[in-house]
């Protein structure tokens, strides 16, 4: 039979998916001998037998609990539901990933109409006896009974305003006595029933209570966001309560063992005295900054410094810690590895290793490729002069700038519509969830660095400034004031995450640069990996910063987007409506110079790194004008101007545009299908190619471009292509005298060319996996329309795991990329291989590209440094030898 339930003294670190996070982590303190308050921990698969049984709480594990309360109560001394001395036991989630605040918690569960009175008289604090009671009765009717907060919270403002008190601290025994007599008739008007009396009964329903909450609508979004798999369930922790509102020698508070937003090595957090612990992660009072602590309670606080670096020197790596102080003792509540910034993540990992707590290998497999991200973000202009109307807390880095709201469904609304908003709260719940995920940024006038928005944004890498107090809310009328300005809803505000600054309007950003200790950790990881690193660019401006994020040289230059610029259209145009070879010609000699110079600037920037540049791709029609828009003009014409040559062109160029229509363009006359019918084409880009080679070359300089044709079916569409390049290269270095190394290889986007790889590569340098059209191949799904149409219901509905134009499908699409390096090195072992689809920058699909023997990974210049930690990663994890880094 399984065991259901664990005491805290009888597990460890590494049980988390039994215990979950919380409960490992409580057995682990317990074991090294920290001030843990007694537990016991009811396991997820607990939870997952309370689901299979259709909701109910099997008889085994009722009386395991029952057996294992029993054993708290000897711990303890108390027993629950004792008159004179009771055991009060707080309850609370703890899934296998942390989901900070997303499930239940029940405190202070054991009081009733006696016990109350008992704690009264041991306590001789009948004040701190009736307030935790209130408490639980308020708490338990939220999680357990379903009864809303609003009414309690209603029913003491009124009581405060009656009785001319401003906070609750002023309220006697005697008035919290009167509030326990009107919340128990808010509990019996919307339950129908008395608020429980029987600790028993008390504590079985707060169980359920919070199994049910890891299917409640905040924990299903937080899971779907963060990839969190629905069957792990949720264990529950039942422990003793420790109290630090029993007065001014009492207190509560969260730290973390270095900042979580810088990643500095100082101890960083925020403590209330008199106060209950939920009070600090709630918001509701602003807290004191840890290092007070040490003022008001120095022996407590060398106890709490030394505990953090055991914890820290324990788990080798930053911890969170909740502790309370119950009459000058000090408790451990919670540790668990603190959430962070990427900037923190990766000077605290580059710190670990230089004071040698863990290896480069363990540093780099610690940082989230996905996180990087945050860090190649845009921030304020230095040289901007700032003029903030309020300054809060800098609780997540970055900037941001969007129209303000004031609601987490109007966040997500706008941000449906296609704004950028920012977040402003008095404080965010977990129910506000789908709002900050909208949100570019969150502001709160409440709460800590530790409060929910500050925790979730910085999960999120989303700037966030809380606590400003100098912010007033009105929610009412949809605005907030700041000294004398007024800001209203739909208002553009502009936040720095890093500073707490607010600022009106828009303000100027400047681009990311890489600190010391990124640089560090990348080039460990460029000291591991095996996946070179290259990037996606069609301009030299791009070029130049990809190689500044480290990219190795250029996988996919796309020319059709140097086609696109204003000044060159018309020319393309008239290129693509000529009537005869020779008027296209003429159109394309003028458009060969302009090709040149792209070259030009794009091989510089690259320096002897290098380029990959792909043939024109793109149906001709993309470079025309649109024919709605034409038959609109055209109709206007005919009424206002019927003999205009203005009307006759637009009528002809409608006419051209309407021969060029296609049906499926992205299945249409695209790709090496253009270069097939219009060698023209191909051959003033190849021109253009070499000419620019060719010059560089002359100036002492290293070029090495690599031609790649697209969208090959047939290996005699990539012969014939290849022989074009082959005599059109020839054709140059005859004409300039500079012969320029080149090689010619194709894109392997469709199926055809995946299945016959072995025949295309006797015709090919190399293969490049188009992923793009080969998932919209390979699936049927039309890349323009599938994300906008099905897909996303598909996501939701759990038909597909993912996006599959965002996170490679390993199974199908992966397969034909498998056979297309296996087939292709069979014929052609020399074959040199790699990805510029997107997939080329998602970290999964790094993985899967090291594990099909690819050469190299190409992806969007600001994605290069996730993909060389991503290759790092990939190689670490898959390496049999275990000592890959020194
Ligand atoms: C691809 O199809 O994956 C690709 C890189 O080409 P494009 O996105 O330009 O079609
Ligand atoms: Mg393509």
């Amino acid at each position: 039979m399984d065991k259901f339930v664990y005491l805290f003294d009888e597990g460890n670190s590494e049980m988390k998916e039994l215990l979950g996070g919380k409960g490992a982590n409580l057995a682990e303190m317990t074991k090294i001998g920290l001030p843990v308050p007694y537990g016991f921990t009811i396991s997820t698969t607990a939870c997952n037998a309370y689901y299979e049984a259709g909701k109910s709480v099997s008889p085994e594990l009722r009386f395991e609990i029952y057996e294992a309360l029993a054993t708290l109560e000897e711990q303890t001394g108390k027993r629950l539901g004792d008159t004179s001395d009771p055991l009060l036991v707080s309850v609370r989630s703890g899934a296998v990933f942390s989901m900070p605040g997303m499930m239940d918690t029940v405190l202070n569960l054991g009081m009733n109409d006696e016990t109350v009175e008992g704690l009264a008289k041991l306590t001789e604090n009948p004040r701190f006896a009736y307030d935790s009671y209130r408490r639980f009765i308020q708490m338990f009717s939220d999680v357990v009974l379903g009864v809303d907060v609003f009414y309690f919270e209603q029913l003491l403002e009124e009581t405060r305003d009656e009785k001319g008190y401003t906070s609750d601290p002023e309220l006697t025994a005697e008035d919290w006595k009167e509030v326990i007599g009107e919340y128990k008739k808010i509990v019996k008007k919307h339950t129908r029933k008395a608020f429980p009396q029987d600790p028993k009964e008390q504590l079985l329903l707060s169980i359920q209570a919070v199994f049910d909450s890891w299917h409640n609508q905040r924990a299903v979004v937080y899971r779907r966001l963060n990839k969190i798999p629905d069957h792990l369930g949720t264990a529950v922790n039942i422990q003793s309560m420790v109290f630090g509102n029993m007065g001014n020698d009492s207190g509560t508070g969260v730290a973390f063992t270095r900042n979580p937003s810088t990643g500095e090595k100082k101890l960083y957090g925020e403590y209330l005295i008199n106060a209950q612990g939920e009070d600090v992660v709630a918001g509701i009072r602003t807290p004191q900054p840890i290092s007070t602590l040490k003022d008001e309670m120095p022996d407590v606080f060398d106890q709490f410094v030394e505990t953090c670096n055991h914890l820290e020197n324990h788990y080798k790596d930053m911890q969170d810690i909740e502790f309370t102080v119950e009459r000058g003792q000090l408790f451990i509540l919670q540790t668990r590895t603190g959430k962070r910034t990427a900037e923190a993540a990766i000077r605290i990992a580059v710190e670990l290793v230089n004071d040698k707590v863990i290896g480069k290998q363990e540093a780099l497999l610690r940082i989230d490729p996905e996180q990087l991200d945050q860090l190649l973000h845009r921030r304020i202009d230095d040289s901007f002069v700032r003029q903030h109307i309020a300054k809060g807390l800098p609780a997540s880095p970055g900037a941001a700038t969007g129209q303000v709201v004031f609601d987490a469904d109007e966040a997500e609304r706008l941000t449906g519509d296609g704004r950028k908003v920012i977040l402003v709260r008095p404080e965010t719940t977990p129910d506000d969830i789908h709002g900050i995920i909208s949100a570019q940024a969150v502001v709160t006038s409440r709460g800590g660095m530790t409060s929910h928005a500050a925790v979730v944004a910085r999960g999120m890498g989303k700037a966030c400034i809380c606590g400003c107090e100098a912010l007033k809310i009105d929610l009412k009328n949809k605005q907030f004031t700041a000294g004398d300005t007024v800001v209203n809803y739909g208002e553009i505000i502009t936040i720095d995450g890093s500073t707490g600054e607010i600022m009106l309007g828009e303000i100027p950003m400047i681009e990311p640069e890489l600190s010391d200790d990124f640089r560090t950790l990348l080039s460990w990881a460029d000291d591991v990996r095996k996946l070179k690193v290259r990037t996606n660019a069609d301009n030299p401006q791009d070029s130049r910063k990809a190689v500044e994020f480290g990219a190795e040289g250029i996988g996919l230059c796309r020319t059709e987007h140097m086609f696109m610029d204003a000044s060159r259209v018309p020319v393309v145009q008239r290129m693509i409506l000529s009537d005869t070879l020779e008027e296209r010609l003429e159109a394309l000699e003028q458009l060969l110079p302009m090709q040149q110079e792209d070259f030009e600037g794009i091989f510089e920037a690259m320096e002897d790194r290098p380029v990959t540049v792909r043939l024109l791709d793109p149906p001709l029609h993309e470079f025309m004008p649109d024919k709605e828009e034409l038959l609109v003009d055209i109709t206007k014409l005919q009424l206002t101007y019927p003999d205009s040559p203005e009307l006759k062109e637009k009528e002809q160029l409608l006419r051209k545009v309407r021969q060029l229509d296609e049906f499926n363009p992205m299945l249409g006359h695209r790709g090496c299908r253009l270069g097939m019918i219009h060698p023209e084409i191909y051959e003033m880009q190849v021109k253009a190619i070499f000419y620019a080679a060719a010059k560089l070359v002359n100036k002492g300089m290293k070029v090495i471009p690599e031609i790649m044709i697209p969208l090959v079916g047939h290996v005699n569409e990539l012969k014939e292509m290849r022989k074009l390049v082959v005599n059109t290269a020839e054709q140059i270095a005859d004409e300039t005298g500079t012969q320029v190394d080149y090689t010619v290889g194709t894109m392997i986007e469709v199926p055809r060319a995946a299945l016959t790889a072995d025949a295309i590569a006797l015709e090919a340098d190399f293969f490049s996996f188009g992923t793009n059209d080969l998932t919209q191949t390979t699936f049927g799904y039309s890349r323009d329309d599938a994300e906008g149409k099905f897909l996303q219901a598909y996501i939701e509905n759990k038909v597909l795991p993912e996006n599959p134009f965002a996170v490679l499908d390993q199974n199908g699409v992966g397969k034909l990329v498998e056979t297309g390096v296996k087939l292709g090195r069979t014929a052609k072992p020399e074959l040199k291989t790699g990805i510029c689809g997107e997939h080329g920058g998602e970290k999964t699909s790094i993985e899967f590209c090291f594990n099909a023997g690819l050469d190299y990974v190409s992806c969007s210049p600001y994605r290069v440094p996730l993909a060389r930690l991503a290759a790092a990663q990939a190689t670490i994890r898959n390496s049999k030898t275990e000592a890959v880094v020194k």
